[in-house]
């Protein structure tokens, strides 16, 4: 009999629960990974992301490899597919146990739980295991045992459990190799069906963008550990001061890795603690705000299980249901593109267009733009940031958006609105960033690049090919607080 383990967003060998456990086993063990395109697309998977899973399961197959362990790869054309894909396989090499880790949104536990019954039914043997947070959500929880909803607190609590049990950051080492053989069947099996497409047709990417993000993002879990060396070797002391600044490479750009699971947010944590001296919350600024910045991807794993209303398009704030969002199309392009006459903001969403990343501080300040200063519903900017980031996550992404669009768990009241020039003049002084991305306006003098329609003509402006901006945003704002007084009944 054989193991099968079932990568999914966890395409690492290291600090990998459920793989380690597999080669732990005794038997022989073949692994499985579903090319799952009705899952991507209903879940709107970037294609620039499904070209990284891609591209990360061949350097996977090279390292299990390594292991004796073959890769077995499996395409789904529709959501219904996975769950009989995966137990032919298991029927297929014959297997006994299999093992995986856990993936927490909503669809994914209930199709898991779907395939355990039916695999459990035959006699087959599943081994459910831990490796999308540090800490388990049913270990955070107030003084009177309910889960926290605001993050300060949330963290504290979760510091502290950290800091009373310090081997939650102990990591799973490589496995060693599998030393039974598999059957011949079975290696023949695994050898037909060990093809790794190089793109697929559904999830279409232009060339340019391809060719940047294959030189921006290498695949490998080798490459991730090296960047997390070298960011916090490098620019770790100095993440606090400077990790608002888009067009400061100040940030570790991590989360690209950590979204299809080459790297672990443990091993994450872990190196910049021992950097800190085996701390967390105290010691060198720079590291400790790093961590925290890792906790908040905690927190919003966290809120998405203990609230999974989040995974079923609801706000968090069940109120703000009521609020009467704008759903005008034309609006919502003009965002899209980068063509709203803000210039911080247009730079923000042609970062996205043309790289399919975005720096955090610039994904603020486009959702509260899309939320506030258009009041068009956040779930359409979710949905747009996720099928544009290679980073696309559903609870880093649903807890951004609803963060930013007071829906979520902010505990600022709706007002807090950013100013779009305000939020340029500061955090992107000389505009280098909107140069970068927005090169019509990149012949302007600093003190007109934030707000060009302040010293252009409307002709000026069309001559260069920019837009005037789309809404005032003095009245925007108004109209913002007086449609969310309404909502609440204030
Ligand atoms: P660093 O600054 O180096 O931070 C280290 C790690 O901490 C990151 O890799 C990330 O895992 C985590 N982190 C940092 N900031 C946040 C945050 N605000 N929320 C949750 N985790 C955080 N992040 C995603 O990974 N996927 C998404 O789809 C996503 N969508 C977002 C949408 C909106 C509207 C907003 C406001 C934020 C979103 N974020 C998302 C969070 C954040 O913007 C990115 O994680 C961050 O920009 C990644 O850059 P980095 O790896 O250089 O981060």
């Amino acid at each position: 009999a054989t193991s099968l383990m079932w990568f999914r967003t966890d395409l690492r060998v290291f600090d990998n629960e459920a793989l380690s456990k597999a080669c732990a086993a005794g038997r022989p063990v073949v692994a499985l990974f579903v090319i799952a395109k009705g899952e991507w697309k209903h879940h709107d998977f970037a294609p620039i992301k499904v070209d990284f899973v891609l591209r990360n399961l061949r350097t996977l197959a090279q390292s299990l490899a390594k292991l004796n362990i073959p890769l077995v790869v499996r395409t789904a054309d529709a959501v219904k597919d996975v769950r009989p894909v995966v137990l032919d396989v298991v029927s297929q090499i014959g297997a006994k146990k299999v093992f995986w880790n856990k993936e927490l949104e909503i669809d994914e536990s209930r199709r898991d739980a779907r395939i355990a019954e039916d695999l459990t039914a035959a006699g087959v043997t599943v081994s459910v295991n831990n490796s999308q947070m540090v800490v388990l959500p049913d270990l955070v929880f107030t003084k009177d045992r309910s889960p926290y909803t605001v993050y300060t607190p949330y963290k504290n609590c979760w510091i502290s459990v950290v800091d009373a049990s310090p081997n939650l950051l102990d990591l799973i080492p490589v496995p060693d190799p599998v030393a039974a053989a598999l059957p011949e069947i079975v290696a023949n099996y695994a050898k037909e069906h060990s093809e790794i497409p190089d793109a697929l047709d559904e999830f279409p990417m232009p060339d340019e963008l391809r060719k940047r993000a294959h030189a921006e993002w290498p695949a490998g879990e080798r490459v991730a550990h090296e960047r997390l060396v070298t960011f916090l070797e490098q620019r770790g002391a100095r993440y606090k001061d400077e990790r608002d600044f888009p067009a400061k490479p100040s940030t570790s750009r991590l989360s690209t890795y950590q979204a299809s699971g080459v790297i672990s947010s443990k091993l994450c944590v872990r190196l910049a603690w021992e950097a800190n001296h085996k701390r967390l919350a105290t010691g060198q600024p720079g590291l400790v705000h790093w961590i925290s910045e890792v906790v908040w991807r905690e927190f919003y794993r966290y809120i998405l299980v203990k609230f999974p209303r989040v995974c079923m398009n609801k706000p968090f704030k069940l109120e703000t249901d009521r609020v009467a969002w704008s759903y005008d199309k034309e609006k919502f392009e003009s965002w899209c593109e980068g063509k709203t006459g803000y210039p911080i903001v247009d730079a923000a969403m042609r970062q996205l267009n043309t790289t399919g990343w975005m720096h955090n501080r610039l994904r603020m300040i486009a959702a509260s733009f899309l939320t506030k200063d258009l009041l068009i519903d956040w779930r359409w900017g979710e949905k747009y940031f996720m099928q544009n980031l290679i980073d696309g996550d559903f609870a880093s992404n649903n807890g951004g958006w609803q963060w930013t669009a007071s829906t979520g768990t902010d505990s600022q009241p709706y007002f807090r609105i950013f100013n779009p020039l305000l939020q340029s003049e500061k955090f992107d002084p000389e505009g280098v960033l909107i140069r970068e991305f927005v090169p019509e306006l990149a012949g302007l003098s600093n003190d007109v690049i934030h707000e060009p329609s302040r010293k252009l003509s409307s002709k000026q402006l069309a001559r260069i090919g920019y837009p005037e901006p789309m809404v005032d945003h003095g009245a925007a704002r108004n109209k913002c607080i007086a449609e969310f007084k309404r909502a609440s009944g204030k």
